[in-house]
């Protein structure tokens, strides 16, 4: 156990990597210049590299002995954000920036390449590294990455991501659900427009929306079990023109995230129905679109575990998280596939003031904590190796 020792060397390493890429940002499914680098530094470490999904790449490291194929994924793509930070590395692009960590996970999965490529011998069976494009932008990358086949035969795949809420030096994780669904709604309501003295001539398509808000709300506290967490936000509700107008239409946006699919698709049952029923109650009509975003994030018990003792057997802090989060990722995709464990790695550091939240334009993290994301990945696949060795 624990053969493949980091050294000084990997965070000079993945610091290269990141800041390059820190410098260089590019938003979902534009990643051009990013693959390419990848590309290039994966030549660099004897690997060849391969496009993937359009802007993204892979690579594998086979070993001479056969064993489980495992995959690895970090996303690539930058923010379109204009970045705050005075540093010697700070983005070179005007309204794009990595304020995600993007560039962090890019520079841990290159130091596992590395690693990987330096104790080839230590490996078993197959390690697949993704280099997914666009997790910031529905559908989201993940989608292509599937539909390529390339993960038909795996047998589990990691991710994880870096956060300024924990300190360098710490992970946290939990099995089950670990992130929530996102679905997203327009509606318009079609009406009779007229004059504002006049209602009964009219549909008022602003009365029928503000009714819809309010039951979709109901949705939510009469719907759903309390135990369950659910969220429903209308973000944007536009009518109208002037005072003494009623309009034609009202556009109402929102979203909704839940934690379990069975929650989820009781919401979109419910939402189709009331809107509807509502809208024929008044006399309007209404267009409905309700898009599935990503999934629920689910974790798979074994591989949970093994990362969280990788991590303390590296005298890493391991956070069990009691509840999941409300944000999304398409990782999510993943756990359809195949086995699938995500987990938060720590990277903030008040003294060094990396405390902002991701998608901040002040958003910065510490970069020791690179090596620690290869750490733990690295024990995690050597002790996943070595259950198939005990098996076999
Ligand atoms: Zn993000
Ligand atoms: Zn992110």
């Amino acid at each position: 156990m624990n053969k493949m020792k980091i050294t000084p060397e990997l965070l000079q390493y993945c610091r290269e990597v990141r800041r390059h890429l820190h410098r260089n940002p590019e938003i979902s499914f534009e990643e051009e210049k990013t693959s390419e680098y990848i590309l290039e530094e994966l030549n660099k470490l004897g690997l060849q590299g391969k496009r993937l999904a359009g802007t993204g790449v892979y690579t594998v490291i086979e070993a001479d002995q056969p064993g489980p194929v495992i995959a690895v994924r970090a996303d690539i793509d930058a923010l379109p954000v204009q970045e705050k930070n005075d540093v010697s590395y700070a983005s070179t692009v005007p309204g794009v920036a990595h304020v995600c960590g993007h560039d962090g996970h890019v520079a841990v999965l290159m130091g596992l390449a590395a690693m990987l490529k330096k104790y080839n011998n230590d490996v078993l069976g197959k390690v697949i590294l993704i280099f997914q494009p666009a997790e910031e932008l529905l559908p989201g990358g993940a989608v292509s990455v599937i539909g390529s086949g390339l993960l038909e035969g795996v047998d589990s795949i990691l991710g994880m991501h870096l956060t300024t809420l924990l300190p360098t030096g710490t992970i946290s994780l939990r099995s089950g659900s670990l992130m929530a669904s996102i679905n997203e709604f327009c509606v318009k309501v079609i009406g009779r427009g007229g004059h504002g003295s006049r209602p009964h001539d009219c549909i008022d398509p602003i009365i029928v929306g503000t009714q819809l808000v309010n039951a979709w709300q109901s949705i939510i506290s009469r719907g759903v079990n309390p135990l369950e967490a659910a969220v429903l936000t209308v973000g944007s509700f536009n009518a109208g023109t002037a005072a003494n107008i009623i309009p034609e239409t009202a556009v109402l946006k929102g979203t909704v995230r839940t934690l379990s699919e069975k929650v989820r698709e009781r919401i979109k049952n419910n939402f189709l129905k009331l809107t509807e029923e509502i809208c024929k109650a008044y006399g309007a009509s209404a267009d409905i679109s309700y898009e599935n975003g990503y999934p629920v994030l689910i974790n798979d018990e074994r591989i949970t575990n093994i990362i969280g003792d990788a991590a303390i057997s590296n005298s890493i802090k391991l956070f069990n998280m009691p509840r999941p989060v409300m944000g999304s990722e398409d990782f999510a995709y993943y756990g359809h596939v195949c086995p699938a464990a995500y987990f938060f790695l720590g990277a903030g550091n008040v003294e060094k003031g990396y405390v902002h939240p991701n998608h901040s334009p002040y958003f910065n993290f510490d970069e020791e904590s690179l090596p620690v994301g290869v750490q733990v990945i690295l024990t995690t696949l050597e002790r996943l190796w070595a259950e198939e060795r005990k098996n076999a």
